[in-house]
């Protein structure tokens, strides 16, 4: 057996969230990798909404879905996640299936924007108001650089705390690698 990694197990847990027709959240847009993935997943009939605070992220994530032939399964918010909920249409609360939140900071942009635990939180707090029943948010977190750690210490503490009434929430970590690689929380919406 080869043990699932961590980007790929990221995206295996939202495929058994997500079908096609579905609406779906990208609370970080950065290089638009994962964005491709969900508007793939969504098909023609869905939608996924991407969240970014950066130009220049909402600029790749544009190009690379133009290149896929898949601009048009997107809508696009320069603004912070922290926003989900006064931006995402009242028409579509209620019905997302699947969110991820790849932490940390742009791939090749300024490593001093990064994404922080109150905002994450927040955002959090808002999806799980609006998501449906069995609705994934799925977080990877990256802890090698210095806010990470932080953002990385709040984030569990908030979501160990988190009802197991309202959410089943999963660890997926190797705990044997250097240089802090990057693990998985994963709450599914009861
Ligand atoms: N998912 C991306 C991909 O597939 O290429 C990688 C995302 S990158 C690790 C993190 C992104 O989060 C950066 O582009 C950064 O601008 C963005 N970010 C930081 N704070 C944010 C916030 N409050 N809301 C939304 N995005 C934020």
């Amino acid at each position: 057996m080869k043990m699932e990694r961590i980007l790929p197990f990221a995206k295996s847990l939202l495929k058994k969230a997500v079908k096609s027709g579905d609406m779906v959240v990208d609370a970080t847009l950065g290089n638009g990798h994962d964005t491709v993935f969900l508007a793939e997943l969504v098909g023609e009939d869905g939608q996924v909404f991407g969240f970014d605070v950066q130009q220049e992220a909402i600029d790749a994530t544009k190009e690379r879905l133009i290149g896929h032939n898949l601009i048009d399964r997107v809508t696009f918010f320069h603004e912070g996640h922290e926003q989900i909920s006064a931006k995402i249409p009242k028409d579509v609360q209620g019905k997302i299936t699947g969110a991820i939140f790849n932490l940390g900071y742009l791939p090749g942009g300024d490593k001093n924007i990064v994404t922080r635990a109150e905002t994450t939180i927040s955002a959090i707090e808002q999806l799980l108001a609006i998501m449906a029943s069995e609705g994934t948010i799925v977080l990877v977190i990256y802890h090698g650089h210095e806010q990470g750690a932080v953002e990385r210490d709040q984030l569990m503490k908030y979501c160990q705390g988190l009802d197991q009434k309202t959410a089943h929430v999963l660890q997926y970590q190797f705990i044997n690698q250097q240089n802090n690689p990057p693990f998985i929380i994963a709450i599914e919406k009861k």
